[in-house]
């Protein structure tokens, strides 16, 4: 049977865009050419909040704040129907190092983010740095290769069909209508295709798109355990970043590496990530990371997605290039994609995620 959709990447954007259209009542195809949730989407750190959202513009500004608000409710209805918990939390973060804490304190009131200045030990009790910080008590994060296995998970329970090892090769075009997408699975076909293939996304396209600008933006991260609850909050300082997970496993991350489709790690990086992470949290000067990784972030300019229809070929459209926050961003822009095809209101004007060019 010919499916509704064929979503092309199985990382959390298309996940999550084939959960909102699950919902609608539409039959959908995943096409995956590894194993879903395993690329960015894996590799990331699950904060969901930009980590200084005051050097953003508004279309990062207003994409993640109301995906964010759309969290909770998200969660609770993924875990309720998996048993599979994503670890969302309310655990705060405090930015060791604000540029402008007044400018910052500002863009929170008019924001409504709830934020004060605070001795650095009152939300590090145990051994954070002396000093002042800025305390963001609201932001939370999720565990996301949890959130990307719950959300498959959920997939499954809809009907959805999840082909894993199926590359798109070709896009096939004829007038101004997607026909078929061939993969080594064989050629899918469906009323309608969504291109969700992260930092992949301009290889998927080819000639549909050859000036599409997400590259990839590579990241790499080290992981260490502590007992749990050795520290509380998400820290941010000079750019570098720890996230206490419940278990007591603490992420440090990251880099912003411009290295094309290449995933590898190097030592420079992880020593000098480590030394970062012990200037914040001293107990891990002791440890040995357990774990190094990179992933590839879909690069976009100004971190602003694309979620819109394709020039040109009326069937096709992309939800790709959300750079630094796209699990943030995720269950928000499923649902501007939802809307975009079901024809709907959006919540907010959608023009700053058209197709460029
Ligand atoms: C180190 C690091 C830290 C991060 N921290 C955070 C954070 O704290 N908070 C936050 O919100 N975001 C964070 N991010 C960003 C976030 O992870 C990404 O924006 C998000 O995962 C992008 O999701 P995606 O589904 O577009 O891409 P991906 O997860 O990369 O998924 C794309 C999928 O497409 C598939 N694909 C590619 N080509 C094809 C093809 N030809 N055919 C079929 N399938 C194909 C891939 O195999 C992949 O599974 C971080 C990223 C990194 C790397």
């Amino acid at each position: 049977m010919k499916a509704d959709f064929a979503v092309i990447g199985g990382g959390v954007i298309g996940l999550a865009s084939v959960y909102e259209l699950a919902r609608q009542g539409a039959t959908v195809v995943v096409l995956e050419r590894g194993g879903v949730g395993a690329e960015s989407s894996w590799a990331g750190g699950g904060i969901l909040f930009p980590l200084l959202p005051w050097d953003y513009g508004e279309p990062v500004t207003r994409l993640t704040r109301w995906s964010g608000r759309l969290y909770p409710e998200w969660v609770v209805e993924l875990q309720a129907r998996t048993g599979i918990d994503p670890e969302y939390r309310v655990s705060g973060m405090v930015v060791l190092d604000a540029p402008d804490p007044a400018g910052a304190l500002a863009w929170c009131a008019a924001h409504g983010e709830p934020a004060e200045r605070v001795e650095v030990r009152r939300v590090m009790p145990d051994c954070g740095p002396g000093g002042e910080g800025l305390w963001l008590p609201a932001v939370a994060q999720v565990r996301n290769p949890r959130l990307v296995k719950a959300l498959a998970r959920r997939l499954e329970l809809e009907g959805v069909r999840i082909v894993e090892r199926a590359e798109a090769s070709r896009i096939h075009v004829a007038g101004n209508r997607v026909t078929g997408v061939e993969t080594p699975r064989g050629t899918f076909t469906a009323g309608t295709y969504v291109v969700a293939a992260g930092a992949w996304s301009r290889i998927v396209l080819g000639e549909l798109a050859p000036t599409l600008p997400i590259a990839p933006v590579r990241g790499q991260m080290l992981l260490f355990k502590t007992d749990p609850g050795r520290l509380a909050p998400i820290v941010l300082r000079h750019g570098v970043y720890l996230i206490p997970r419940g278990d007591g496993h603490i992420l440090a991350g990251s880099t912003l590496e411009e290295v094309g489709f290449d995933k590898g790690t190097t030592p420079a990086v992880a020593a000098r990530l480590h030394a970062a992470a012990a200037e914040i949290f001293p107990p891990l000067a002791a440890l040995r990371p357990v774990r190094h990784w990179a992933g590839l972030r879909p690069g976009s300019p100004g971190n602003v997605p694309v979620i819109a229809r394709h020039p040109s070929v009326e069937n096709l459209y992309l939800n790709s290039g959300h750079f630094r926050y796209g699990v943030t961003m995720a269950p928000g822009s499923a649902r501007l994609l939802g809307n975009l095809l079901a024809g709907g209101e959006q919540p907010f004007d959608v023009s700053p995620y058209r197709w460029p060019g």
